[in-house]
Protein backbone atom coordinates (compact mmCIF):
# COMPACT_ATOMS: atom_id res chain seq x y z
CA UNK A 1 0.00 0.00 0.00
CA UNK A 2 1.24 3.60 -1.09
CA UNK A 3 1.41 6.96 1.12
CA UNK A 4 -1.23 9.71 0.30
CA UNK A 5 2.39 11.68 -0.31
CA UNK A 6 3.58 8.91 -2.87
CA UNK A 7 0.06 8.82 -4.06
CA UNK A 8 -0.49 12.30 -5.21
CA UNK A 9 2.97 12.03 -6.63
CA UNK A 10 2.45 9.28 -8.91
CA UNK A 11 -1.19 11.01 -10.06
CA UNK A 12 0.11 14.74 -10.58
CA UNK A 13 3.21 13.49 -12.53
CA UNK A 14 0.76 12.52 -15.16
CA UNK A 15 -1.37 14.86 -15.16
CA UNK A 16 -0.56 18.14 -17.74
CA UNK A 17 -2.78 21.74 -18.36
CA UNK A 18 -5.06 21.05 -20.85
CA UNK A 19 -5.17 23.66 -24.00
CA UNK A 20 -6.41 27.01 -24.04
CA UNK A 21 -9.12 29.08 -25.31
CA UNK A 22 -9.88 32.51 -26.28
CA UNK A 23 -12.92 34.34 -24.15
CA UNK A 24 -14.66 37.32 -23.43
CA UNK A 25 -13.39 38.65 -20.23
CA UNK A 26 -16.87 38.70 -18.73
CA UNK A 27 -16.41 34.64 -18.80
CA UNK A 28 -13.38 34.50 -17.54
CA UNK A 29 -14.16 35.13 -14.04
CA UNK A 30 -12.75 31.95 -12.19
CA UNK A 31 -10.78 30.97 -14.67
CA UNK A 32 -6.88 30.84 -15.16
CA UNK A 33 -5.13 33.04 -17.94
CA UNK A 34 -3.33 31.77 -20.01
CA UNK A 35 -1.51 34.63 -21.42
CA UNK A 36 1.25 37.40 -19.57
CA UNK A 37 -0.75 40.87 -19.86
CA UNK A 38 1.51 43.88 -20.95
CA UNK A 39 0.03 47.31 -20.92
CA UNK A 40 0.06 48.69 -24.21
CA UNK A 41 -0.07 52.47 -22.69
CA UNK A 42 0.23 54.83 -19.46
CA UNK A 43 -3.00 54.23 -17.48
CA UNK A 44 -3.83 56.90 -16.93
CA UNK A 45 -2.97 58.07 -20.44
CA UNK A 46 -1.88 61.81 -19.34
CA UNK A 47 -1.20 63.89 -16.25
CA UNK A 48 -5.10 64.82 -15.13
CA UNK A 49 -6.68 66.43 -12.56
CA UNK A 50 -7.53 64.09 -8.98
CA UNK A 51 -9.57 67.35 -7.47
CA UNK A 52 -12.40 69.86 -9.09
CA UNK A 53 -10.78 73.32 -9.30
CA UNK A 54 -8.02 74.87 -10.42
CA UNK A 55 -4.83 74.28 -12.54
CA UNK A 56 -2.27 76.63 -11.40
CA UNK A 57 1.35 77.10 -11.50
CA UNK A 58 2.59 76.73 -7.36
CA UNK A 59 4.89 79.56 -7.78
CA UNK A 60 1.70 81.99 -8.56
CA UNK A 61 0.35 80.99 -5.04
CA UNK A 62 3.75 81.67 -2.73
CA UNK A 63 2.63 83.09 0.25
CA UNK A 64 -1.19 82.98 -0.30
CA UNK A 65 -3.19 82.40 2.46
CA UNK A 66 -6.91 83.35 3.46
CA UNK A 67 -6.04 87.08 4.58
CA UNK A 68 -3.91 87.19 1.48
CA UNK A 69 -5.20 85.57 -1.45
CA UNK A 70 -3.06 85.04 -4.70
CA UNK A 71 -5.92 86.35 -7.57
CA UNK A 72 -5.48 84.90 -10.81
CA UNK A 73 -7.13 85.53 -14.30
CA UNK A 74 -9.53 82.40 -15.58
CA UNK A 75 -8.64 81.89 -18.61
CA UNK A 76 -10.11 78.10 -19.91
CA UNK A 77 -12.80 75.77 -18.67
CA UNK A 78 -11.80 72.10 -18.66
CA UNK A 79 -14.32 69.62 -18.25
CA UNK A 80 -12.76 65.73 -18.16
CA UNK A 81 -13.16 64.33 -21.41
CA UNK A 82 -12.17 68.28 -22.60
CA UNK A 83 -8.96 68.45 -24.19
CA UNK A 84 -6.79 71.95 -23.13
CA UNK A 85 -6.42 74.75 -25.41
CA UNK A 86 -4.64 77.54 -23.91
CA UNK A 87 -1.37 77.50 -21.95
CA UNK A 88 -0.95 78.11 -18.07
CA UNK A 89 1.62 81.73 -17.73
CA UNK A 90 2.26 83.33 -15.44
CA UNK A 91 -0.67 84.56 -13.01
CA UNK A 92 -3.06 82.38 -15.25
CA UNK A 93 -5.45 79.72 -13.58
CA UNK A 94 -8.38 77.44 -15.93
CA UNK A 95 -10.96 75.47 -14.18
CA UNK A 96 -10.75 72.11 -14.36
CA UNK A 97 -12.83 68.94 -13.06
CA UNK A 98 -11.99 65.81 -12.09
CA UNK A 99 -9.94 63.73 -14.65
CA UNK A 100 -9.40 66.28 -17.15
CA UNK A 101 -6.18 66.57 -18.79
CA UNK A 102 -3.85 68.76 -17.22
CA UNK A 103 -3.13 71.95 -19.29
CA UNK A 104 0.23 73.28 -20.26
CA UNK A 105 2.47 75.39 -17.91
CA UNK A 106 0.27 73.94 -14.56
CA UNK A 107 2.02 71.84 -11.75
CA UNK A 108 -1.12 71.70 -9.44
CA UNK A 109 -4.20 71.55 -8.83
CA UNK A 110 -6.09 74.11 -5.89
CA UNK A 111 -9.09 72.03 -4.69
CA UNK A 112 -12.27 74.29 -5.65
CA UNK A 113 -12.99 74.81 -1.52
CA UNK A 114 -10.22 76.61 -1.09
CA UNK A 115 -11.21 79.56 -3.95
CA UNK A 116 -13.61 82.17 -3.90
CA UNK A 117 -14.56 83.07 -7.68
CA UNK A 118 -14.35 86.44 -8.13
CA UNK A 119 -15.99 87.36 -11.74
CA UNK A 120 -13.62 85.75 -14.46
CA UNK A 121 -10.66 85.86 -11.78
CA UNK A 122 -10.41 83.35 -9.03
CA UNK A 123 -8.94 83.86 -5.27
CA UNK A 124 -6.86 81.29 -4.15
CA UNK A 125 -6.59 81.16 -0.54
CA UNK A 126 -3.46 78.74 0.13
CA UNK A 127 0.08 77.93 -1.14
CA UNK A 128 0.23 75.32 -3.59
CA UNK A 129 2.66 73.09 -3.67
CA UNK A 130 4.13 71.89 -7.54
CA UNK A 131 2.22 68.02 -7.66
CA UNK A 132 -0.50 68.66 -5.52
CA UNK A 133 -3.81 67.29 -6.74
CA UNK A 134 -2.87 65.67 -10.13
CA UNK A 135 -2.33 62.09 -11.43
CA UNK A 136 0.28 61.49 -13.15
CA UNK A 137 0.47 59.81 -16.78
CA UNK A 138 0.99 56.36 -16.12
CA UNK A 139 0.66 56.41 -12.03
CA UNK A 140 -1.43 53.46 -12.31
CA UNK A 141 -0.51 51.21 -14.99
CA UNK A 142 3.36 52.07 -16.99
CA UNK A 143 3.07 51.60 -20.89
CA UNK A 144 4.91 48.10 -21.23
CA UNK A 145 4.62 46.92 -17.63
CA UNK A 146 3.28 43.72 -16.88
CA UNK A 147 -0.06 43.76 -15.00
CA UNK A 148 -1.37 40.41 -15.19
CA UNK A 149 0.86 37.15 -14.83
CA UNK A 150 -0.13 33.71 -16.88
CA UNK A 151 -1.26 31.22 -14.84
CA UNK A 152 -3.38 33.99 -12.32
CA UNK A 153 -7.08 33.49 -11.08
CA UNK A 154 -9.03 36.22 -13.20
CA UNK A 155 -11.24 38.12 -10.28
CA UNK A 156 -13.57 41.25 -10.96
CA UNK A 157 -10.08 43.24 -10.32
CA UNK A 158 -8.35 41.50 -13.19
CA UNK A 159 -11.47 41.97 -15.65
CA UNK A 160 -11.38 45.54 -14.83
CA UNK A 161 -7.58 46.09 -15.66
CA UNK A 162 -8.41 44.13 -18.81
CA UNK A 163 -11.02 46.32 -19.81
CA UNK A 164 -8.95 49.49 -19.39
CA UNK A 165 -6.17 48.26 -21.35
CA UNK A 166 -8.95 47.32 -24.12
CA UNK A 167 -8.93 43.73 -24.08
CA UNK A 168 -12.27 42.33 -24.13
CA UNK A 169 -10.74 38.95 -25.48
CA UNK A 170 -8.33 36.55 -23.18
CA UNK A 171 -7.02 33.50 -23.30
CA UNK A 172 -7.86 31.18 -20.44
CA UNK A 173 -6.98 27.44 -19.49
CA UNK A 174 -9.76 25.05 -20.80
CA UNK A 175 -12.01 24.07 -17.95
CA UNK A 176 -11.61 20.12 -17.47
CA UNK A 177 -14.68 17.89 -18.81
CA UNK A 178 -15.02 15.06 -15.49
CA UNK A 179 -16.84 12.39 -16.27
CA UNK A 180 -18.88 10.71 -13.04
CA UNK A 181 -19.74 7.20 -13.33
CA UNK A 182 -21.79 5.76 -9.72
CA UNK A 183 -21.53 1.92 -9.20
CA UNK A 184 -24.03 -0.88 -7.65
CA UNK A 185 -26.72 -3.01 -7.72
CA UNK A 186 -28.12 -0.72 -4.59
CA UNK A 187 -28.24 2.66 -5.99
CA UNK A 188 -30.78 4.46 -7.52
CA UNK A 189 -30.98 8.50 -9.41
CA UNK A 190 -32.56 11.31 -7.67
CA UNK A 191 -35.84 11.21 -9.13
CA UNK A 192 -36.37 7.36 -8.95
CA UNK A 193 -38.71 6.48 -5.83
CA UNK A 194 -36.20 4.29 -3.94
CA UNK A 195 -37.23 0.91 -2.20
CA UNK A 196 -36.13 0.63 1.43
CA UNK A 197 -33.22 -1.82 0.00
CA UNK A 198 -31.92 1.08 -2.37
CA UNK A 199 -29.92 3.99 -2.11
CA UNK A 200 -29.65 7.11 -3.78
CA UNK A 201 -26.80 8.05 -5.42
CA UNK A 202 -25.66 11.26 -3.54
CA UNK A 203 -22.34 10.41 -4.24
CA UNK A 204 -22.91 11.50 -8.11
CA UNK A 205 -24.44 14.57 -6.73
CA UNK A 206 -22.17 15.73 -4.23
CA UNK A 207 -19.01 14.65 -6.87
CA UNK A 208 -20.32 16.91 -9.64
CA UNK A 209 -20.20 19.70 -7.00
CA UNK A 210 -17.24 19.30 -6.26
CA UNK A 211 -15.87 19.53 -9.79
CA UNK A 212 -17.80 22.64 -10.58
CA UNK A 213 -16.50 23.82 -7.22
CA UNK A 214 -13.04 24.13 -8.79
CA UNK A 215 -13.99 24.98 -11.93
CA UNK A 216 -14.47 21.50 -13.96
CA UNK A 217 -17.19 20.71 -15.88
CA UNK A 218 -18.97 17.38 -14.62
CA UNK A 219 -20.49 14.97 -17.39
CA UNK A 220 -23.14 12.71 -15.46
CA UNK A 221 -21.99 8.84 -16.74
CA UNK A 222 -24.84 7.20 -14.38
CA UNK A 223 -25.30 4.41 -12.81
CA UNK A 224 -23.16 1.53 -13.72
CA UNK A 225 -24.34 -1.90 -12.35
CA UNK A 226 -22.10 -4.17 -10.66
CA UNK A 227 -21.63 -6.28 -14.08
CA UNK A 228 -18.69 -6.46 -16.12
CA UNK A 229 -20.85 -5.60 -19.46
CA UNK A 230 -22.24 -2.61 -18.11
CA UNK A 231 -19.13 -1.05 -15.93
CA UNK A 232 -17.14 -2.09 -19.69
CA UNK A 233 -19.87 0.36 -21.63
CA UNK A 234 -19.91 3.22 -18.95
CA UNK A 235 -15.97 3.62 -18.36
CA UNK A 236 -16.57 3.47 -22.38
CA UNK A 237 -18.74 6.31 -22.80
CA UNK A 238 -16.74 8.33 -20.18
CA UNK A 239 -13.72 8.17 -22.50
CA UNK A 240 -14.76 11.56 -23.93
CA UNK A 241 -14.00 13.39 -20.93
CA UNK A 242 -10.47 14.82 -19.63
CA UNK A 243 -10.96 12.76 -16.13
CA UNK A 244 -13.15 10.15 -15.40
CA UNK A 245 -14.20 9.69 -11.40
CA UNK A 246 -16.10 6.68 -10.45
CA UNK A 247 -17.45 5.94 -7.21
CA UNK A 248 -18.03 2.34 -5.20
CA UNK A 249 -16.81 -1.18 -6.71
CA UNK A 250 -13.23 -0.54 -5.34
CA UNK A 251 -12.67 -2.89 -2.60
CA UNK A 252 -12.83 -6.78 -1.61
CA UNK A 253 -15.69 -7.70 -2.14
CA UNK A 254 -16.93 -10.18 -4.88
CA UNK A 255 -19.20 -7.59 -6.81
CA UNK A 256 -15.99 -4.57 -6.55
CA UNK A 257 -15.21 -5.21 -10.26
CA UNK A 258 -13.89 -1.43 -10.87
CA UNK A 259 -10.50 -2.41 -10.72
CA UNK A 260 -10.72 -5.48 -13.34
CA UNK A 261 -12.40 -3.34 -15.64
CA UNK A 262 -10.34 -0.86 -15.57
CA UNK A 263 -7.43 -2.55 -16.38
CA UNK A 264 -9.85 -4.34 -18.65
CA UNK A 265 -10.75 -0.79 -20.90
CA UNK A 266 -7.11 -0.36 -21.98
CA UNK A 267 -6.22 0.80 -18.89
CA UNK A 268 -2.55 1.36 -17.54
CA UNK A 269 -3.55 0.60 -13.52
CA UNK A 270 -1.20 3.28 -11.45
CA UNK A 271 -2.16 1.96 -8.00
CA UNK A 272 -4.70 0.26 -5.71
CA UNK A 273 -5.23 1.05 -2.11
CA UNK A 274 -3.51 4.29 -0.20
CA UNK A 275 -2.95 4.14 3.52
CA UNK A 276 -5.20 7.10 4.55
CA UNK A 277 -8.42 6.71 6.16
CA UNK A 278 -11.20 7.71 4.62
CA UNK A 279 -10.74 6.59 1.19
CA UNK A 280 -7.99 3.71 1.66
CA UNK A 281 -9.34 1.39 -1.43
CA UNK A 282 -8.69 4.85 -4.29
CA UNK A 283 -7.90 2.81 -7.30
CA UNK A 284 -6.09 5.36 -10.06
CA UNK A 285 -4.96 4.73 -13.56
CA UNK A 286 -5.72 5.89 -17.05
CA UNK A 287 -7.43 4.81 -20.29
CA UNK A 288 -6.57 5.69 -23.67
CA UNK A 289 -4.61 8.75 -22.24
CA UNK A 290 -7.28 9.76 -19.44
CA UNK A 291 -6.75 9.49 -16.38
CA UNK A 292 -9.52 7.88 -14.23
CA UNK A 293 -9.91 7.69 -10.36
CA UNK A 294 -11.41 5.08 -9.00
CA UNK A 295 -12.95 6.17 -5.53
CA UNK A 296 -14.42 4.37 -2.88
CA UNK A 297 -18.47 4.03 -2.55
CA UNK A 298 -18.91 5.38 0.96
CA UNK A 299 -20.48 9.10 0.96
CA UNK A 300 -17.48 10.77 2.78
CA UNK A 301 -14.38 8.30 1.35
CA UNK A 302 -16.41 9.49 -2.45
CA UNK A 303 -15.50 13.17 -1.04
CA UNK A 304 -12.12 13.21 0.81
CA UNK A 305 -10.49 11.40 -2.17
CA UNK A 306 -12.00 13.81 -4.36
CA UNK A 307 -10.47 16.34 -2.45
CA UNK A 308 -6.99 14.80 -1.79
CA UNK A 309 -6.50 13.71 -5.27
CA UNK A 310 -9.05 14.50 -7.75
CA UNK A 311 -9.62 18.34 -6.50
CA UNK A 312 -5.91 19.12 -7.37
CA UNK A 313 -5.51 17.05 -10.31
CA UNK A 314 -8.22 19.42 -11.96
CA UNK A 315 -6.68 22.45 -10.93
CA UNK A 316 -3.22 21.19 -12.52
CA UNK A 317 -5.37 20.45 -15.63
CA UNK A 318 -6.57 24.07 -15.41
CA UNK A 319 -2.69 25.72 -15.75
CA UNK A 320 -3.60 27.09 -11.78
CA UNK A 321 -0.07 27.51 -10.12
CA UNK A 322 -1.66 26.54 -6.27
CA UNK A 323 -3.41 23.32 -6.61
CA UNK A 324 -3.88 22.57 -2.90
CA UNK A 325 -6.15 23.68 -0.40
CA UNK A 326 -4.89 25.90 2.82
CA UNK A 327 -3.83 24.34 5.76
CA UNK A 328 -3.46 26.06 9.14
CA UNK A 329 -2.14 24.84 12.25
CA UNK A 330 -5.30 24.37 14.75
CA UNK A 331 -5.52 23.39 18.43
CA UNK A 332 -7.26 20.51 18.92
CA UNK A 333 -10.25 20.84 21.30
CA UNK A 334 -10.63 16.88 22.19
CA UNK A 335 -8.14 14.03 21.88
CA UNK A 336 -7.97 11.67 19.07
CA UNK A 337 -7.02 8.47 18.74
CA UNK A 338 -5.88 6.92 15.09
CA UNK A 339 -4.25 3.67 13.63
CA UNK A 340 -0.87 3.98 13.52
CA UNK A 341 0.65 4.03 9.78
CA UNK A 342 -2.25 5.27 8.02
CA UNK A 343 -2.71 9.29 7.53
CA UNK A 344 -6.30 10.08 8.92
CA UNK A 345 -8.88 12.91 7.66
CA UNK A 346 -11.05 13.88 10.41
CA UNK A 347 -14.44 16.21 9.49
CA UNK A 348 -13.55 19.35 11.77
CA UNK A 349 -15.37 22.07 12.47
CA UNK A 350 -12.96 25.31 12.44
CA UNK A 351 -12.66 28.37 14.08
CA UNK A 352 -10.84 31.28 14.69
CA UNK A 353 -10.61 33.06 17.88
CA UNK A 354 -8.57 35.15 20.17
CA UNK A 355 -5.58 34.77 17.27
CA UNK A 356 -5.42 31.35 16.94
CA UNK A 357 -7.35 28.49 15.15
CA UNK A 358 -9.13 25.62 17.19
CA UNK A 359 -10.63 22.13 15.88
CA UNK A 360 -13.12 19.72 17.06
CA UNK A 361 -14.56 16.88 15.50
CA UNK A 362 -17.87 16.89 13.96
CA UNK A 363 -18.81 13.74 15.69
CA UNK A 364 -19.24 10.22 14.34
CA UNK A 365 -16.91 9.98 11.77
CA UNK A 366 -17.97 7.05 9.77
CA UNK A 367 -16.94 6.82 6.28
CA UNK A 368 -20.56 6.27 5.55
CA UNK A 369 -21.60 9.92 7.90
CA UNK A 370 -22.16 12.10 5.53
CA UNK A 371 -23.44 14.25 8.07
CA UNK A 372 -20.12 14.72 9.38
CA UNK A 373 -18.56 16.24 6.13
CA UNK A 374 -22.11 18.72 6.42
CA UNK A 375 -21.06 19.80 9.35
CA UNK A 376 -17.65 20.38 8.64
CA UNK A 377 -15.33 23.40 7.47
CA UNK A 378 -12.12 21.58 7.41
CA UNK A 379 -10.38 18.02 7.51
CA UNK A 380 -7.66 17.62 10.70
CA UNK A 381 -4.99 15.78 8.87
CA UNK A 382 -3.22 13.16 11.78
CA UNK A 383 -0.05 12.15 9.85
CA UNK A 384 0.83 8.50 9.42
CA UNK A 385 3.23 8.26 11.98
CA UNK A 386 0.81 9.13 15.53
CA UNK A 387 -1.15 7.10 17.09
CA UNK A 388 -3.18 9.29 19.67
CA UNK A 389 -3.37 13.01 19.58
CA UNK A 390 -4.80 14.58 23.18
CA UNK A 391 -6.69 17.86 23.21
CA UNK A 392 -4.82 20.64 23.22
CA UNK A 393 -2.10 19.43 20.82
CA UNK A 394 -1.57 20.88 17.79
CA UNK A 395 -2.46 19.91 14.32
CA UNK A 396 -2.85 20.78 10.76
CA UNK A 397 -5.72 21.49 9.48
CA UNK A 398 -6.90 21.67 5.77
CA UNK A 399 -9.81 24.76 5.34
CA UNK A 400 -12.44 23.38 3.07
CA UNK A 401 -14.28 26.66 2.80
CA UNK A 402 -12.21 28.89 1.60
CA UNK A 403 -13.87 31.94 2.11
CA UNK A 404 -14.71 30.86 6.28
CA UNK A 405 -18.02 32.71 5.54
CA UNK A 406 -19.56 29.48 7.40
CA UNK A 407 -18.03 29.93 10.89
CA UNK A 408 -19.69 31.17 13.41
CA UNK A 409 -18.45 33.59 16.16
CA UNK A 410 -15.19 33.96 13.14
CA UNK A 411 -13.26 36.81 12.76
CA UNK A 412 -11.22 36.74 9.82
CA UNK A 413 -7.65 36.75 10.76
P1 LIG B 1 -18.80 0.03 -2.35
O1 LIG B 1 -17.47 0.72 -2.30
O2 LIG B 1 -19.34 -0.11 -3.72
O3 LIG B 1 -18.78 -1.25 -1.58
O4 LIG B 1 -19.78 1.00 -1.58
C1 LIG B 1 -19.57 1.28 -0.23
C2 LIG B 1 -20.79 1.92 0.37
O5 LIG B 1 -21.03 3.15 -0.26
C3 LIG B 1 -22.05 1.11 0.20
O6 LIG B 1 -22.76 1.12 1.41
C4 LIG B 1 -22.80 1.81 -0.87
O7 LIG B 1 -24.16 1.67 -0.72
C5 LIG B 1 -22.37 3.24 -0.72
N1 LIG B 1 -22.41 3.87 -2.02
C6 LIG B 1 -21.82 3.39 -3.15
N2 LIG B 1 -22.06 4.22 -4.18
C7 LIG B 1 -22.81 5.23 -3.71
C8 LIG B 1 -23.39 6.39 -4.31
N3 LIG B 1 -23.24 6.65 -5.61
N4 LIG B 1 -24.07 7.24 -3.52
C9 LIG B 1 -24.22 6.98 -2.19
N5 LIG B 1 -23.71 5.91 -1.58
C10 LIG B 1 -23.02 5.04 -2.33
MG1 LIG C 1 -20.76 -1.22 -4.58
Amino acid sequence: MISVEEALHRILRIIIPLGQEKVNILDSLGRVIGEDIFAYRNIPPKDNSAMDGYAIRAEDTRGASVEKPAVLDVIEDIPAGAVPRKKIDGGKASRIMTGAPLPEGADAVVRVEDTEKAGDRVKIFIAATRGQDIRNAGEDVREGERVITQGDIIRPAEIGMLAALGRSFIKVYQRPLVAVIATGDEIVDIDENPSPWQIISSNSYSLAAQIMECGGVPLQIGIARDKREDLVSKFGAALRADIIVSSGGVSVGDYDLVKDVMKEVGNEMQFWQVAMRPGKPLAFGSMGGVPVFGLPGNPVSSMVAFEQFVRPSILKMMGRKNIFRKTVKAILEEDITKKRGTRHFIRACVKYENGKYTASTTGEQGSGILKSMVRANGLIILPENASFLKKGDEATVQLLDCSFEQMQNAEYP
